[in-house]
């Protein structure tokens, strides 16, 4: 399949000595770090115990009182210095998502960029944290709001972004003043090591970081609900499935604690009568089978509109068939491994049902020209008559179902009935259906393209989305006020007390 080296998981292990990641983390009994390329045990990874877990928390809370009185810049130089370890262990941390993650070379290099792109972000922010002053209708009074850091910040990721999820959260809210834990996911420990091992890199250098403000937690979802149920984190990001957010969701409303999430979507697009096809062609491809459809924003639903369909739809069933599979070390590659052999089981069941219901299927199904054993799925298009079954739920594999359309209020609103509400895109030369898209009466998504897929998304916006992809917001934007607490001061610097809204009160 590939030239690329025969071991994954002696350059993994290079990889983590050079990082620095201690030989203590690592224990014979502990969780097996798999690799997707070629499914062999890189390390066995020592699990963080519910009472190390408690104490970590402990730890950042008291790391917390000693960093929200840090100021603002000084936090922010923190994170430059982050940003500038993460430059330099670009080529090494982006080469371990690949290896743990399974992505190709340039979307494992993507994901470290985007982590030095947020610590730009907050670096900027750190001088920018304003509040209002509000006008007063009481004489000789001034009122203000101020942002105070809130506490401990609790980060929970998923696997398909290992490392850059913590990125958009950490960096936020340590510029914010919040200390930072962090539970990634079971699946990637190893570059969750290797991060860690880089924020410690850039706390040595910054000097007089507070112990325990950046901590990690390593397991699988009972320690994840440690940080769920535990009082001193006020505020939690929980990045995954929307089963996910259904558990913790709760949990965290139970004891009022500020919750971001950002579960799973069913990204669709609409392909319209003026669209450019070329364009939409490749737009489409990426969006659709990148990351092997293991892209919170993978596009899921395609709507063509009926007179471009014959067109459109055979161009991109012969592109599935040729797209490249296989190593994502290798050159060229451009669909990798699924994660697990449960992600290829998943993708079989919505292809039966998908057949069951009517859909005509192009591709799917194992792709075995590969020596060892990954798991790897063929890209499936599926043509299907109506919004129905499997459609109409996230399966995150690489499967792309494809409808008619006729009518464009007809298809905003089957654009919009589904559960999720992450990413959205239109493809369309005309100006009135592109406003309408976005607009207030189109898609119901938290991101809405034109002439671009749903996914490959940029720092500099907010990003999540609706319904049951849970409302949370993380990375651009103005998604730091969610790791602050607002006050509102009114401040008498006259004589008398005159009451708002003319109440009188003479004692
Ligand atoms: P997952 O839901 O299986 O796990 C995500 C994380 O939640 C893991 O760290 C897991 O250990 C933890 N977890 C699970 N149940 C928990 C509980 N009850 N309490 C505390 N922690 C718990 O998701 P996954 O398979 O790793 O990732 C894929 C999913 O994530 C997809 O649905 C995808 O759309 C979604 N996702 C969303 C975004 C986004 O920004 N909206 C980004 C990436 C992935």
């Amino acid at each position: 399949v590939s030239s690329a080296p025969a071991s994954v998981a002696d350059e993994a292990r290079a990889i983590l000595a050079r990082l620095g990641v201690p030989e203590s983390a690592f224990a014979s009994g502990g969780r097996p770090a798999l690799s997707p390329i070629t499914g062999e045990v890189i390390a066995h990874v020592r699990e963080t115990t519910p009472e190390e877990a408690k104490a970590a928390i402990g730890r950042a809370d008291a790391a917390f009182k000693a960093w929200r009185k840090v100021p603002a810049p000084k936090r922010g130089e923190f994170i430059r210095l982050l940003g500038e370890e993460l430059r330099t262990a670009k080529d090494d941390l982006g080469r371990l998502v690949t290896l743990e993650a399974g992505k190709i070379v340039s979307e494992g290099l993507g994901e470290v960029q985007e982590m030095i792109d947020i610590c730009d972000f907050a670096v900027g922010l750190s001088r920018q944290l304003y509040g209002l002053t509000i006008a007063t209708e009481r004489a000789d009074h001034r009122m203000m709001e101020t942002w105070h850091p809130l506490g401990v910040c609790g980060v929970i990721s998923a696997f398909n972004f290992p490392v850059a999820v913590w990125s958009w959260n950490a960096a936020l809210a340590l510029v914010c003043g919040d200390s930072v834990v962090w539970k990634p996911s079971e699946k990637t420990l190893l570059t969750a090591l290797a991060t860690h091992a880089i924020v410690e890199r850039a706390a040595k250098r910054f000097g007089g970081v507070p112990e325990g403000l950046c901590e990690v937690l390593l397991g699988g979802r009972e320690i994840g609900e440690i940080l769920v149920e535990d009082h001193r984190v006020p505020v939690l990001s929980a990045t995954g499935s929307t089963a996910m957010g259904r558990q913790v969701g709760p949990k965290l409303a139970e004891r009022f604690a500020r919750a971001i999430l950002e579960l799973g979507g069913n990204n669709a697009a609409i392909v319209a009568p003026s669209a450019d096809l070329d364009l939409a062609l490749r737009g489409i491809a990426f969006a659709a089978m990148g990351t092997a459809g293991q892209r919170c924003t993978t596009l899921r639903r395609l709507f063509v509109h009926e007179s471009v369909y014959d067109q459109l739809v055979p161009r991109l069933v012969k592109v599935y068939g040729s797209v490249k599979i296989g190593d994502p070390r290798a050159e060229g590659t451009l669909v990798g491994p699924l994660i697990d052999k449960a992600a290829f089981d998943n993708m079989e069941r919505a292809l039966d049902e998908a057949r069951a219901a009517g859909g005509k299927v192009h591709g799917g199904g194992r792709y075995t020209d590969v020596a060892n054993e990954g798991v790897y799925a063929r890209p499936a298009l599926v043509e299907m008559p109506s919004q129905t079954g499997p459609v109409m739920r996230e399966t995150f594999a690489p499967i792309l179902y494809v409808m008619r359309y006729s009518d464009f209020d007809d298809v905003i609103a089957l654009h919009n009935a589904v559960g999720a509400g992450l990413s959205s895109s239109i493809f369309t030369l005309n100006l009135r259906e592109a406003e309408a898209f976005v607009s207030v009466a189109g898609s119901d998504c938290g991101i809405a393209n034109v002439n671009i897929g749903p996914s490959g998304a940029e720092i500099g916006g907010a990003f999540g989305g609706e319904k049951e992809t849970g409302g949370g917001r993380e990375s651009g934007s103005d998604a730091w006020k969610a790791y602050m607490r607002r006050a509102t001061n009114t401040i008498n610097y006259g004589s008398t007390l005159p009451l708002a809204q003319g109440v009188k009160f003479d004692v």
